[in-house]
């Protein structure tokens, strides 16, 4: 299938999400994650109106990256989202390239964040990544240490934390992923109540190709979307 007729098969789902849920359309953001594709399908991506795109490793996005960053006067102008785990040495690849990091999970690696953006007079988005359902093998802080973690961050003046991010294990069917979601919004309504009209946390980049319509339902502002947007190696012509 195009990437055009995905977009739009895409699009009806959110609606349908949004209106079960008796959310606005315009609350969602879309990211289309590029990493299991070419340039040249992530370039149709774009001309197809996915305007956020999302990779894991800088050693994939790279090509893909610099190409649009080469052509940007012919091209539209994305969004860049890192998703993938980020260690304290590879913050200089990803500051100042991406918009927005999703995988803040540790004090360290908000120190390198820090010390890499003010060294480039830079301020950098960031999800919190949470481990809601406890699995072990899953990055993220645990859900009850992440207001302690939020209230850390705001010795950090280059980090401006814009909400919580979190992956349901892969095994589970959609529905059953229903209470890691609603577990996350849950959360983020805590922080916003314990700390504040201060607190700026208040997007949910949660829901993958396999569970987004949930979590939508769930309350999602942000879904990340490879296999079933974008597609993989083997949509490509
Ligand atoms: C790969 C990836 C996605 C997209 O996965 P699909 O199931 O292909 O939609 C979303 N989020 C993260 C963190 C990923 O690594």
């Amino acid at each position: 299938m195009s990437i055009q007729n995905r977009v739009k098969e895409i699009q009806q789902r959110i609606e349908a999400a949004a209106l079960r849920s008796g959310r606005a359309v315009a609350d969602i953001h879309v990211i289309g994650v590029t990493k299991y594709v070419s340039t040249e399908r992530t370039v149709e991506a774009l001309h197809a109106g996915v305007l956020e795109l999302g990779e894991n490793r800088w050693q994939v996005a790279k090509p893909k990256w610099e190409y649009i960053h080469e052509h940007k006067d012919k091209l539209p102008e994305p969004i860049w989202h890192y998703i993938g785990s980020l260690q304290s040495n590879k913050v200089k690849d990803v500051v100042g390239r991406f918009d927005y990091i999703h995988s803040l999970d540790r004090i360290s690696l908000a120190e390198a964040i820090q010390k890499y953006a003010e060294k480039h007079d830079l301020t950098v988005k960031c999800f919190i990544q949470v481990n809601v359902s406890g699995e072990q093998s899953k990055q993220g802080l645990n859900p009850e240490e992440v207001m302690a973690f939020a209230e850390q961050l705001q010795g950090y003046d280059r980090i401006i934390p814009v909400g919580l991010m979190t992956m349901a294990p892969f095994e589970m069917k959609a529905e059953q992923t229903r209470p890691v979601f609603a577990g996350l919004r849950k959360l983020r309504d805590e922080l916003l109540r314990q700390l504040g009209a201060d607190c700026t946390i208040r997007e949910l980049s949660m829901g993958m190709s396999n569970d987004f319509e949930v979590a939508i339902e769930e309350g999602a502002t942000y879904v990340r979307l490879g296999t079933s947007l974008i597609g993989t190696e083997e949509d490509e012509g």
